[in-house]
């Protein structure tokens, strides 16, 4: 059985200041056919999971080109076009093939092209015919258009966030597309509108419960698979908002069922999931006099993972405002500052202008006497399995006392080892800053006194029914009370 495979990804925010274009793409992640690593990386799971096929004489495998690119704005149209027709490109070459298999994010936006993912589908079904399995498997916090549902035998969804299981999704994609194409299962997706944009993180209830009822109705049998489609309110797409994906092995009316009875379930959980969010003040003031640390404080919306640039000082000033001296804050995407104190070298003492730079909506820059205790050129931490690189790092320490980590990749927060691996004593200190909605939230807790949720205004559309989007033609909550008509008396 001849399988190609290929991940093109990438999270846009239409609302940022950031533009992404192939550069982007370059310094997060790029690998030729052939050249994937052996880690999987959040939306390349598939590659690792087929080379195991492979290595047992299942498939013979053709591999197409992986790529990510750091959530950011809108995708240049020329990148997109040349990452598309690369793809295609190495598609043809393989044909005849019997399954492709395809790591994607599900909210790439390019100028030009609003349904990036959808597009690719439908251009590899045309290309690898009719009778071919194609499984793609998304993030969450996607847009799930007719066009891909259209277009795929099968679809898988991380059903965590933090997005704990993107290796499971990985695999389940790749079993369930080699089953469809050898005739063992008949996949039938259903889909059902949930009408809603909310975050849900799936760490507590109502969510927790939620994902453990998905996975039971996978173990059972009574669904291929079970996924939701949590949608991503920072991007302008007709298709925003959350989704129920089921798959049945031929049960068109089960599974529609099913989708539906999930899908008025998640409904019902609209505006109880968001985690407490404090401001900035009252975060950092409650961390500061907690009885032990570390309190860890997530700067929840300036995070570089929902696309935004991730250097918001507003946090930072509030900390020196209250005269903070035992904090670390971890990360602040500063390109500028962090050659500066590359330039300087470890031990120099500086007058150094830190973050502000790239809106007027994230604060005015900081100017900092800084001490630089660290430089280190490609730093990296870890997300679960993955490596993440940071790009060129510095450390700086303010005469006040506080550290600060500087990179210039953009990256969000995701372990304690941003920290650590550049020298600074995480846990030794009594609150920690991070820029992270949710997924720092894995590595983070175990190693907490206490977790603490700042909202911040910024660059971020945080609330979807002030959000000025322009594309939409459904009715969904929060916009609309009742976006499935009249809803019974609670
Ligand atoms: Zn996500």
């Amino acid at each position: 059985m001849r399988v190609f495979c290929a991940s093109v990804a990438t999270e846009t925010n239409t609302f940022s200041p950031l533009r992404t274009d192939f550069n982007d793409f370059l310094q997060s992640f790029y690998a030729p056919p052939g050249q994937h690593p052996d880690t999987p990386t959040l939306c390349s799971a598939v590659f690792p999971a087929l080379r195991r096929r492979q290595a047992a004489g299942e498939i013979e495998l053709i591999e197409g080109t992986a790529t990510w690119a750091e959530p950011g704005g809108l995708v240049n149209g020329r990148t997109w076009e040349r990452l598309r027709d690369e793809v295609l490109e190495q598609l043809r070459a393989a044909l005849p093939v019997d399954a492709v298999v395809l790591g994607l994010h599900g909210a790439m936006i390019a100028d030009g092209c609003v349904d990036c993912e959808g597009t690719l589908i439908e251009a590899v079904r045309a290309l690898a015919g009719p009778q071919a399995k194609i499984g793609v498997s998304f993030d969450p916090h996607s847009h799930l258009s007719a066009k891909r549902v259209e277009n795929a035998d099968i679809i898988t969804v991380f059903k965590e966030f933090p997005h704990t299981d993107f290796v499971e999704a990985g695999e389940a994609c790749v079993d369930l597309t080699l089953r469809a194409a050898r005739g063992e299962i008949a996949p039938v997706i259903s889909v059902f509108d949930v009408r809603m944009m909310d975050v849900l993180p799936t760490s507590r209830d109502p969510m927790r419960g939620f994902v453990d009822r998905m996975l039971a109705l996978e173990r059972s049998g009574t669904a291929l698979s079970v996924s939701a489609i949590h949608g991503f309110m920072a991007g302008d797409s007709p298709d925003l908002g959350a989704k129920i994906i089921v798959i049945s092995d031929g049960d068109t009316a089960g599974g529609a069922a099913l989708a539906r009875d999930l899908g008025m379930e998640l409904f019902s959980f609209r505006g109880r999931t968001r985690n407490e969010l404090l401001g900035a003040r009252e975060a950092l003031s409650r961390a500061a006099a907690a009885a032990r640390g570390p309190v860890v404080i997530a700067d929840v919306w300036d995070n570089p993972g929902g696309g935004v640039p991730g250097d918001s000082t507003i946090m930072l000033r509030e900390a020196l405002d209250l005269g903070l001296s035992d904090i670390a804050f971890g990360s602040m995407w500063d390109p500028m500052a962090v050659r500066l104190c590359h330039a300087a070298g470890e031990g120099a003492r500086l007058h150094l202008r830190i973050g502000g730079k790239t809106s007027d909506q994230g604060g005015e820059p900081v100017d900092l006497d800084v001490t630089v205790l660290r430089v280190q050129k490609n730093a990296v931490q870890s997300f679960g399995a993955s490596v993440v690189p940071m790009g060129d790092c510095a450390v700086v320490r303010s005469d006040g006392g506080m550290e600060i980590v500087l990179n210039s990749n953009r990256s969000q927060s995701f372990s304690p080892d941003l920290f650590t691996n550049l020298g600074v004593d995480a846990p030794a200190r009594q609150v920690l800053v991070v820029k992270s909605t949710n997924h720092f939230h894995g590595a983070f807790a175990p190693m907490a006194a206490e977790v603490l949720y700042a909202a911040v205004e910024g660059p971020y559309p945080s609330d979807p029914a002030r959000n000025a989007y322009t594309r939409l033609t459904r009715a969904l909550w929060p916009m609309v009370e009742a976006p499935h008509g009249e809803l019974p008396d609670v």
